[in-house]
């Protein structure tokens, strides 16, 4: 793997500060979200192979089937997340590269996040040692159960996308709590969704129509 966090050429700090600038015109103003997307290296989480293309604003291959979510909407779920405040920990579903996680770390002070596919847990864990984060803490498990040990939470992300909300998630989410979570099928319109729970219940926000890999059941390697 690729882990030279300075950064060369299309990696450089330059190129990262592009990007920035790039999600700064398309309605990110969440300063503090976008000081740690630019000082965060996402090429890390990137095979080698394609870590020229870690500062384009896309989704890009991890293996498995899987992508790095694109850094807009890396950006957005975050700014979302955190809109009211900073949460003491939050729980995201779909650990992936490891990259959110890490974006989550340096705003948040613990983050829980859980993985199905062992093999990019382990990538992601040796990513987060790279950084020296010792924050964040992993399971690999079907995070549609959540992770009822540290539950209820005060911020969820979901970072793929289940045709309607787990109801763990929904049960795991403390009162007052946010969740932010795509909805839908892979191959119909998926909508980005703000869950806030209440004393008397549910309250839903639609966000943005976007694009995730699904929410698939069961762990493997
Ligand atoms: N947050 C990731 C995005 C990765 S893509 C990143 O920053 O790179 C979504 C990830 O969700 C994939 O790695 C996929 O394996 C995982 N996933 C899908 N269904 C899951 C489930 N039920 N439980 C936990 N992880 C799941």
């Amino acid at each position: 793997m690729h882990k030279n966090i300075q950064g060369i050429g299309m990696t450089s700090q330059r190129t990262r500060d592009r990007l920035i600038e790039r999600l700064r015109k398309e309605g990110i103003g969440n300063e503090r979200v976008l000081e740690v997307m630019r000082t965060t290296p996402r090429h890390i989480f990137i095979d080698e192979a394609l870590a020229s293309r870690a500062y384009e604003d896309t989704a890009l291959p991890i293996g498995q089937g899987q992508t790095i979510s694109q850094p807009f909407i890396v950006a957005r779920m975050t700014e979302v997340m955190l809109d009211q405040g900073v949460p003491d920990f939050v729980l995201e579903v779909g650990t992936g590269s490891g990259y959110q996680s890490a974006i989550l770390s340096r705003l948040v002070p613990k983050v829980y996040t859980v993985e199905r596919i062992s093999g990019l847990l382990t990538k992601a864990r040796e990513c987060h040692r790279v950084m020296g984060l010792r924050n964040v803490y992993t399971k690999h498990s079907d995070g549609s159960w959540g992770w009822p040990g540290h539950a209820p939470y005060p911020a969820i992300m979901v970072t793929a996308a289940p045709e309607q909300v787990p109801e763990s998630l929904l049960e795991q989410l403390a009162i007052g709590g946010r969740m932010v979570i795509p909805v839908g099928s892979v191959s119909g319109a998926q909508l980005l969704k703000l869950i806030t729970r209440t004393n008397a219940g549910f309250e839903e926000q639609t966000l943005d129509a976007v694009r995730f890999v699904p929410l698939l059941d069961g762990a493997i390697r």
